[in-house]
């Protein structure tokens, strides 16, 4: 019995606190099923807050046997765009959220005009003829109730008259709008009679100049979650003020069994752009190339950089759903990619910055392969053939003329293994005319060959190389963070706070296999980082190679 009780409460305790609502309302008899829905504006690019969304929506509808319908909230025609449709669509459908057909808002606005006539006749809502600004100020604040609209009462019959001559084209843009009745004196503002229809004489991408009144966010939005029987609304925070009114729509227009909402916190990243605003005044000024650079979050720049939606997923789970608002640390979506890659990807040799590495008592003309696994913790991705000679490309920092204390790596006389290959000793170098180290001359111990084998002498370096004769050149991206978050994201004139050193190309060598890498292949550039080929502007046997994320990492998994 007692066990029974205790696997009860951990599962329990599993739960997050919308799961648990549902679980509520589910026995309550409230809903029979669940349906919830991801409704984005077709106003800019999704980026990972809106996964956050997405995987969060669809998981409690799989969770709960339910259904997911992802609607785009087209209601306002001004903002929109069929870029933005496109690739928010192409988003959705990568991270795995299935869903049987794209909605449209706007297909609903006959519905919508409808309810508006119902609250008309149940004497809820009223045409009123004051200004944008004296709306304004009659609403009063917080301390001061709102005055009412000398409108306010106006009949029924001369309400249905006006709202028919909006809707026919009659008056001008903002010259009258339809409000709800609710009150004035009311404690939440959103409830002083809140305009629900509008004049916009604008085409709409839907409906094109069928209608010139368009219904505002908060009228529209419940009146879709009800048409679309959707159960539980999910939305974040800054709606939690909203829900009276959102109660108030659905409770009025003559729904069977209306939605709920539900509010979460958003998801915020340090050192990155999130916010629709942002980004777009990033694209436009063209500072970075457009809204899928891999320097920005959004879902397609994600991608593009090599993100899976696997390691998303992750993320998401691991930063979990609350309603307290907090922000999660850039490296802890590092770490998430990193743990997602870290067996499924081939372990290659690439040198990012090279210097040449000459090994003086190696053959001319010799080379020899060693045969090095893809992956030493993944024997199922095999192994291939690596070659060496006389001649190789090493990281220009894997040698130090003046060593620091607890430097490893190669410097005069320092012996150090060159991996799955032979230990080397470094004796000279030649310069540049700036004092660049060029080449590399050293000696090698015929006896030390790795390849597979364990030698008992000790060195404590080992430096990765790539074979000059067989190399391919290849360009590389890194890339750091957009935003200058120690400094303070923004400016104070309101301005971005940009990290000048963003974005670095190099020009690189690595082993002849990747030179036919494809757009998306994922590859662990040894010490280096996880690389992935840039789909943008892909040329065959030319990758660019954009980083994900290097090697290194500063996050710790609490739990
Ligand atoms: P932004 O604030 O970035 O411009 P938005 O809220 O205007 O985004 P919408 O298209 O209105 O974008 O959002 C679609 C859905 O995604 C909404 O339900 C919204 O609450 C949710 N959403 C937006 N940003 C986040 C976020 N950072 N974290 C979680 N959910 C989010
Ligand atoms: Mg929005």
């Amino acid at each position: 019995m007692e066990n029974v009780n205790v696997e009860k409460n951990e599962s329990m305790q599993q739960k997050n606190f919308i799961e648990v609502e549902i679980d509520k309302d589910l026995e309550s008899g409230r809903y029979k099923e669940v349906i919830t829905r991801f409704p984005p504006e077709p106003n800019g690019y999704l980026h990972i807050g809106h996964a956050k969304s997405i995987l969060l929506n669809y998981g409690l509808a799989v969770k709960y046997g339910g259904k997911f319908n992802f609607r785009f909230d087209d209601t306002n025609p001004s903002k929109e765009n069929e870029e933005y449709v496109d690739s928010i669509i192409e988003d959705v459908k990568w991270l795995g959220a299935k869903f049987d057909e794209v909605k449209y808002a706007s297909n609903y606005f006959d519905i919508m005009y409808e309810k508006a006539v119902l609250l008309i006749k149940k004497g809820l809502a009223f045409v009123c003829d004051l200004t944008a600004d004296e709306i304004k100020s009659y609403r009063g604040d917080y301390n001061t109730p709102g005055i009412e609209s000398p409108y306010r009462n106006r009949s029924v019959e001369e309400n249905l008259k006006l709202f028919t001559e909006m809707k026919e084209g009659k008056y001008k843009d903002g010259e009258k709008v339809l409000r709800a009745k609710i009150d004035m004196a009311s404690s939440n503002i959103n409830m002083r009679d809140p305009v629900i229809y509008r004049i916009a004489h604008i085409s709409h991408h839907n409906t094109g100049d069928k209608w010139c009144i368009y219904p505002m966010y908060d009228f529209a939005h419940p009146l879709e979650d009800a048409i679309e029987g959707i159960t539980h609304s999910c939305c974040t925070l800054e709606f939690e003020d909203h829900r009276p009114l959102y109660d108030w729509v659905v409770n009025n227009t003559d729904f069977e069994c209306p939605p709920r909402q539900i509010e979460f916190a958003k998801l915020y990243l340090t050192n990155v752009v999130t916010g629709k605003r942002y980004i777009r005044q990033l694209v436009e000024q063209g500072i970075v190339d457009g809204w899928d650079d891999p320097r920005l979050v959004t879902i397609a720049a994600l991608r593009r950089r090599g993100y899976t939606k696997e390691a998303i997923k992750m993320f998401i789970d691991l930063a979990g759903v609350s309603k307290a608002q907090s922000s999660c640390e850039y490296d802890m979506l590092e770490y998430c990619i990193r743990e997602d890659l870290k067996l499924k990807c081939k372990r290659m040799m690439a040198v990012l910055d090279p210097i040449k590495l000459i090994i003086e008592n190696y053959d001319e003309g010799k080379t020899e392969e060693m045969t090095v696994p893809y992956n030493t913790e993944n024997e199922a991705l095999g192994s291939r053939k690596i070659k060496f000679g006389r001649e190789l490309y090493i990281e220009r920092d894997d040698f130090m003329i003046n060593p620091p204390n607890k430097y490893y790596r190669m410097y005069i006389g320092n012996e150090v293994r060159l991996m799955g290959a032979y230990f080397v000793k470094a004796t000279r170098y030649d310069l540049d005319a700036n004092g660049n180290v060029t080449t590399v001359y050293a000696t090698y111990d015929p006896d030390t060959r790795q390849d597979g084998r364990v030698i008992d002498r000790k060195v404590k370096g080992t430096i990765h190389y790539v074979e000059a004769s067989s190399a391919v050149p290849i360009t590389i991206k890194l890339y750091e963070n957009i935003v200058d978050e120690e400094k303070g994201k923004l400016n104070a004139d309101g301005t971005l706070n940009l990290n000048p050193n963003s974005l670095t190309i190099k020009k690189g060598f690595a082993e002849s296999e990747l030179e036919t890498a494809k757009p998306y292949d994922r590859f662990q550039f040894v010490r280096n980082g996880y690389f992935s080929v840039d789909p943008k502007g892909f040329v065959e046997k030319n990758p660019v190679f954009n980083r994900i994320v290097s090697m290194k990492s500063s996050f710790k998994l609490t739990k």
